[in-house]
């Protein structure tokens, strides 16, 4: 509950600062104000921005992405008993399943991405994920030894993928497929194709941190995407300005809880089966909501340097990693990365890699 508190938070935050760029233009007849719509689906809020002037065809429009998103959580979520993910979960270690074409196309994409991730975003984490419950407070630490168990069949090569037939399998009957890291990106950009097919011009859809935007502001104004603090509930840290494309965020904020002292939280890294250490937050700006969901959760796990390294290789990809200094936050910023304002109080450690 508090989680999605914080994700409604979050939501809000991004709509009164977009919702401020259109308050900007308000002299332009023609274009209202920003109306917005949310509602929960994969387990956080989903808000949907438009700029359309009220209308039966853009309400329907808007009533069809919500229903988009409903149809791949019940596609790719690993809740619930009857998707495509919980059925190869089910069937791990004996045969193999029969998808839609469509799971097996983000799965075989999701795959792709990975493999620039140099294994830190792993889809068979799911293995070691059910060892853990970061919904709730109370829960215990998971067991080392079933960790290392789990941790055996945490690896690429358990998927089998039959493209002909369309089926997916788990060599091993330990492993499991977790797509919670990339599901949200996915499902927002099919959401916005929805919208477009349907004739809404300009929107920015956002599910849980995930967004996507869709067509330009009038005048060319830049969308303003605020990045929340990782640190300080209800504030924003760093401001955007982004003309196209997807912006997401994976933090150690979003799902956890605290033991000892200790946060324990939902970006696990594949080699130990534990919470990634290091980072705090990570926002990566990329041109699919999908590639900046993969992304934020693997540049989480692969830690500044080395994030910061990959994010830099990659064309049309920036971000920004926010990460515990000694005595504060500290933060590293892609060369591209469209800040809205340059100064504030944070100490930003200028980051010169190459870019291929
Ligand atoms: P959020 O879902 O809060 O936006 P992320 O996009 O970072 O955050 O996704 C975190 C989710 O991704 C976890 O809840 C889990 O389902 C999955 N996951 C955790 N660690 C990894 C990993 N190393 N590789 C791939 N998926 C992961
Ligand atoms: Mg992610």
């Amino acid at each position: 509950m508090e989680n999605k508190l914080g994700k409604l938070l979050t939501t809000a935050f991004v709509t009164a600062l977009v919702a401020l760029a259109i308050a900007r233009l308000g002299t332009l007849r023609e274009n209202p104000l920003a109306r917005h719509r949310s509602r929960i689906i994969m387990d956080t809020v989903v808000t949907i921005q438009i700029y359309e002037s009220d209308s039966l065809q853009i309400e329907r429009a808007v009533e069809a992405a919500f229903s988009e998103i409903e149809r791949l959580e019940g596609m790719l979520s690993v809740w619930l008993p009857s998707s495509d993910i919980s059925k190869i979960n089910d069937d791990a270690g004996s045969s193999l399943v029969s998808v839609s074409p469509e799971t097996w196309q983000v799965i075989a994409r999701t795959q792709e991405i990975s493999l620039l991730t140099d294994g830190a975003f792993e889809i068979t984490v799911g293995a070691v994920m059910r060892l853990w419950d970061f919904q709730n407070q109370g829960a215990p630490i998971a067991d080392q030894a079933a960790l290392q168990r789990g941790l055996s069949f945490v690896d690429p090569h358990q998927v089998l993928l039959d493209s002909i037939r369309t089926k997916i399998g788990l060599r091993g009957r330990g492993a499991a497929l977790d797509l919670g890291g990339a599901a949200k990106g996915y499902a927002v950009d099919k959401a916005v194709e929805v919208l477009r097919k349907k004739g809404v011009k300009t929107a920015l859809v956002d599910a849980g941190g995930d967004i996507r935007l869709l067509g330009r502001k009038p005048l060319g104004e830049t969308w303003k995407i605020g990045i929340r603090h990782p640190r300080a509930q209800g504030e924003i840290i760093e401001v955007l300005e982004v003309d196209s494309g997807a912006v997401a965020t994976s933090g150690d904020y979003e799902r956890y809880f605290d033991r000892d002292g200790v946060r324990y939280h939902h970006i696990l890294n594949p080699k130990t089966g534990m919470p990634a250490r290091g980072v705090v937050s990570v926002t990566i700006l990329a041109k699919t909501a999908l590639e900046a969901d993969i992304l934020s959760t693997a540049v989480f796990v692969l830690g500044p340097e080395k994030g910061m390294n990959l994010i830099e290789q990659l064309n049309k990809v920036e971000g920004i990693i926010y990460f515990e200094g000694p005595e504060k936050l500290r933060r590293l910023v892609s060369s591209g990365c469209p800040l809205s304002k340059k100064e504030n109080e944070l100490s930003t450690t200028p980051f010169s890699a190459r870019r291929s």
